[in-house]
């Protein structure tokens, strides 16, 4: 949401991968309310929460802002907060992309570091200069993960497009992937049939890079069973 007038932006490629993996994809509006927002994830097989270029004002894990940066509005915050939740309670399969892998873990009680530079010494640039389209880092998955296996390999490279990450996770949830410096780069939760969120941006690289069209393969076929169940 931004502009004088309200109006909605997001990038076509996280439409086009979905559909280039079978799936349909609906673009959702800004509800609030509890109530709003179960009537409608009720109506959806999978929840793709995508990542902006604004971050969660950092009162939503119990900290006051540290870093200038911009933060996203309410609206957006409270849609990928309140579904990122429900989405986890009812057992719908969530895939999280950047910012949208921060939201489901702080949606459950997670908490974020503001700033990498400013809080974590590191090397890798994980704000890339570089094309999204072009790999930064590479990360370390995880043995006996949901991210490994999809993904059928212990490391790989992947895009760097983020100034936060994960600091803290949920009880419920296991890190299954890492950074050569120890940055968190991918989530996922036990007792949940799909729940997998990832620092990097694979809608770049899923056209070229087959490994990173699995996951949104992966979720696809999660979506499906699910919708079947
Ligand atoms: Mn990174």
């Amino acid at each position: 949401m931004g502009g004088k007038e309200p109006t909605y932006f997001l990038r076509a490629r996280y439409l086009q991968a979905i559909q280039e993996a079978g799936g349909v994809p609906l673009v959702l509006p800004l509800v609030q309310g509890r109530a709003q927002q179960t009537f409608l994830l009720q109506r959806l097989d999978g929840l793709l929460v995508t990542g902006s270029g604004s971050d969660l004002a950092p009162r939503f894990y119990g900290e006051s802002q540290q870093y200038p940066f911009q933060r996203m509005s309410d609206e957006r915050a409270q849609l990928e907060l309140g579904l990122s939740k429900l989405a986890f309670e009812h057992h719908v399969p969530t895939f999280g992309i950047c910012g949208g892998m921060q939201s489901m873990n702080v949606a459950l009680g997670g908490t974020l570091i503001q700033d990498i530079p400013g809080q974590i010494p590191t090397k890798i640039q994980h704000l890339q200069k570089k094309s999204a389209e072009k790999t930064a880092h590479l990360v370390h998955i995880e043995p006996k993960s949901l991210l490994r296996r999809i993904i059928k390999k212990s490391n790989m490279p992947v895009n760097s497009s983020h100034h936060q990450s994960v600091k803290t996770i949920p009880r419920s949830f296991h890190i299954s992937a890492v950074a050569p410096d120890g940055v968190i780069e991918a989530i996922e939760a036990d007792d949940h049939p799909f729940w997998l969120g990832v620092q990097w941006h694979p809608e770049f690289l899923y056209r070229k890079d087959v490994l990173q069209k699995r996951l949104f393969s992966a979720f696809i076929k999660a979506a499906r069973l699910y919708a079947s169940s």
